[in-house]
């Protein structure tokens, strides 16, 4: 029950977020399966014992965006972070939405833009994806952003938790036809081909957020980045907290950032692994939805929430998404080390036998 004294329009309303239970395998939160390599663990251990803990931190973070932002191949002034790819959202709701204003969002997707819109005062909506291969259906698209005028749009890509990304093409109409800022969140963005990145020099209004929480396997630390123009990264400066980035954070970032390239073979690797479950899900006739993440979508011909429970009952915790949208008959799992993707395989191999 929610006190007297919590705001109108929160109330009724629960958190976010994926139970957190302890079984054998966990592959329902689209984390990294891997810790961070050894080299990764040594550097950050040093850099963060070199840290001056008494004073407050580089305000802008100016060592820690420029390594982002050589990564990324962005220039530093057009690069912002904060903890976390969704603080970086809830920063772009402050900035260019704010009370009243409209966030539209195509479903099914990540849960957490329409819920950090609203919390942000946002009013929020939703244009369903085709329902045959959840691709953004563009004429609606274009059609509701006409109507509707929204603040932001937001596109997920790889969209989570379908899979499929939104062509670079796509993203160009609908930066051309909005009025506000349209946010593609490329969380994934490692796992898969495409990106829209080579879009930010000709669009003015294009946000591409991303995430050190996968592909760095540092989900632990909490740092999302976005890159975009120098012109919107002043504007996120009046919604920053000062001083919101660690000087462990920063330390921990920037070190992990010179091995990149390490961090990159596990992804690899990951790619290959997911590839494979896949296939062999096929093989057993269970429908898989292509995926660029490190993560997919699966059925079979029993209620979902009944796989679920027999998943989890042999030690495999995945996620319900049957909720959300037209995926009424989906769950999602996200790619394990190859034990835990042997071990998912001989449970739904169980299931399907059962
Ligand atoms: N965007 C998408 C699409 C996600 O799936 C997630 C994490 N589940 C995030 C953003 C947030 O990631 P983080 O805050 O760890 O950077």
């Amino acid at each position: 029950m929610a006190s007297p004294y919590l705001r109108v329009d929160l109330r009724g309303g629960s958190a976010y977020g994926a139970p957190q239970l302890d079984v054998p395998v966990r592959l329902n939160t689209n984390e990294n399966p891997f810790p961070p390599p050894a080299e990764v663990m040594e550097s950050v251990a040093e850099a963060v014992g070199a840290a001056h803990l008494n004073r407050y931190p580089d305000r802008e973070a100016s060592e820690m965006r420029a390594a982002l932002a050589g990564y990324a191949g962005h220039v530093p002034e057009g690069t912002w972070a904060a903890n976390g790819s969704n603080e970086v959202l809830q920063q772009i709701c402050q900035a260019f939405g704010g009370p009243g204003a409209c966030a539209m969002t195509f479903e099914p997707s990540y849960a957490m833009h329409p819920l950090i819109a609203r919390v942000t005062g946002m009013r929020t909506v939703s244009v369903p994806r085709r329902s045959e291969d959840f691709s953004v259906d563009l004429p609606a698209a274009l059609a509701a952003i006409q109507s509707r005028e929204p603040a932001i749009v937001f596109v997920t890509s790889p969209n989570n938790p379908t899979g499929n990304a939104t062509s670079a093409e796509v993203v160009a109409e609908l930066c051309a036809a909005a009025t506000g800022v349209v946010v593609v969140d490329e969380a994934y963005r490692e796992f898969g081909s495409s990106t829209s990145q080579g879009l930010l020099e000709e669009r003015a209004n294009l946000i591409i957020t991303r995430t050190m929480s996968k592909a760095f396997a540092l989900a632990g630390v909490r740092v999302g980045y976005c890159l975009t123009s120098e012109e919107l990264v002043e504007d996120l400066h009046l919604v920053r907290l000062p001083y919101h980035l660690s000087a462990l954070t920063q330390a921990a970032a920037v070190a992990a950032l010179s091995h990149a390239e390490a961090c990159l073979a596990q992804v690899a690797v990951l790619i290959g692994e997911r590839d494979r479950v896949i296939g062999a899900l096929g093989a057993m006739g269970v429908e898989v939805l292509p995926s660029e993440a490190n993560f997919f979508c699966f059925a079979i011909l029993r209620p979902p929430a009944e796989t679920w429970r027999a998943l989890l009952d042999k030690g495999v915790l995945v996620r319900d998404v049957s909720g959300w949208g037209d995926l009424g008959r989906f769950l999602r799992a996200c790619v394990g080390t190859p034990e835990e993707n042997d071990a998912f395989l001989v449970a739904m191999k169980e299931v399907l036998d059962a």
